[in-house]
């Protein structure tokens, strides 16, 4: 037998955040302005608490550091990946993030690419993702004139949707969202634009419209769904939502009992619906767990999906 790592998630107070992540849930949030659960996460502004096991009391990035055999040896100086659940009460900034490599010159940090599957919505609920500006010229352009309403490219979203965002595309989630999220464990965010928001005293939070301009791809490029693949398992399906250097992200609609192999370094884990037993131990939406590299296969069994996030 190999380790499962339960982990205690941390919580981040926003001020676009609600109380769907109690709601929903169930988690203990420190406010009615609950925006992010990181879990799991090893990141230094979030780093969860192992709960249960030999590691009880370790943070992931403590037993990542110590136990590196737990996680296929490999040789990142940091923990890669991040899940978070988010709960977006109010629009955020439209923003885009830098790649590895501008990252790692200007902020010392990972880059972040990141996903998105969408776990609820209000009515008119929408997303910005991408924009329309052909060169950087005009992106430049719109931005000097302040003239988003053109430049960001806008929609409805519904629960069940997904969104691949790799570093240098401008994006924002809007009010009514409720999202898991996988990415690179990175907390870096350039700000290109906050709807002129004022804060009680007046003021609007700060942009950061040079690096935007540095790091947005020019013309965007969206994300082809046509890559998902979707087949049948044992008691349910497994649905491929991207595959990439970054990560990889499944989706498992359960029906029952299936073994489900783990031939990588790590899975990080997250139930997103339903109920059921993950070997033998019961688990319901909102748990989530690390299953580290010598536990080779665990036994789910329940009505639940579940998103399995690994490189
Ligand atoms: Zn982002």
């Amino acid at each position: 037998m190999g380790h499962i790592l339960w982990v205690k998630p941390v919580f981040h107070e926003k001020i676009w955040g609600g109380h769907r992540l109690r709601d929903v849930y169930g988690y203990d949030i420190p406010s009615d302005q609950t925006g992010e659960c990181w879990a799991p996460s090893a990141h230094k502004n979030g780093d969860n608490t192992i709960i249960e096991g030999e590691f009880a009391g370790k943070t992931l990035s403590q037993v990542f550091d110590e136990h590196r055999e737990l996680f296929g040896n490999i040789k990142d100086k940091e923990f890669p990946l991040l899940v978070k659940i988010i709960d977006a009460c109010d629009d955020l900034s439209v923003q885009v993030h830098p790649n590895d490599e501008y990252a790692g010159i200007h902020e010392n940090s990972l880059g972040k690419t990141e996903c998105w599957y969408v776990l609820g919505t209000e009515e008119n609920t929408k997303m910005v993702m991408g924009h329309h500006a052909k060169t950087k010229e005009e992106l430049v352009k719109a931005i000097e004139n302040d003239d988003y309403d053109h430049l960001l490219n806008s929609f409805k979203i519904k629960e069940g949707d997904f969104f691949y965002i790799p570093s240098g595309t401008i994006h924002a989630i809007c009010s009514g969202s409720l999202i898991y999220e996988a990415q690179q464990s990175s907390d870096i965010t350039y700000r290109v634009y906050d709807y002129h928001r004022k804060d009680k005293d007046g003021n609007e939070r700060d942009l950061h419209v040079k690096q935007s301009i540095d790091v947005t791809t020019v013309p965007y490029q969206p994300y082809d769904l046509a890559n998902q693949v979707v087949e049948n398992i044992e008691n349910g399906t497994r649905t491929l939502m991207v595959s990439s250097e970054f990560l990889t992200l499944n989706k498992y609609d359960l029906t029952g009992k299936n073994t489900i192999k783990n031939d990588k370094p790590f899975q990080l884990v997250n139930i997103i619906k339903g109920q059921g037993t993950v070997d033998g131990k019961e688990v319901r939406l909102g748990d989530h767990f690390v299953v580290c590299s010598d536990q080779t296969e665990v036994v789910y069994d329940g009505d639940m999906t579940v998103m399995i996030c690994t490189l």
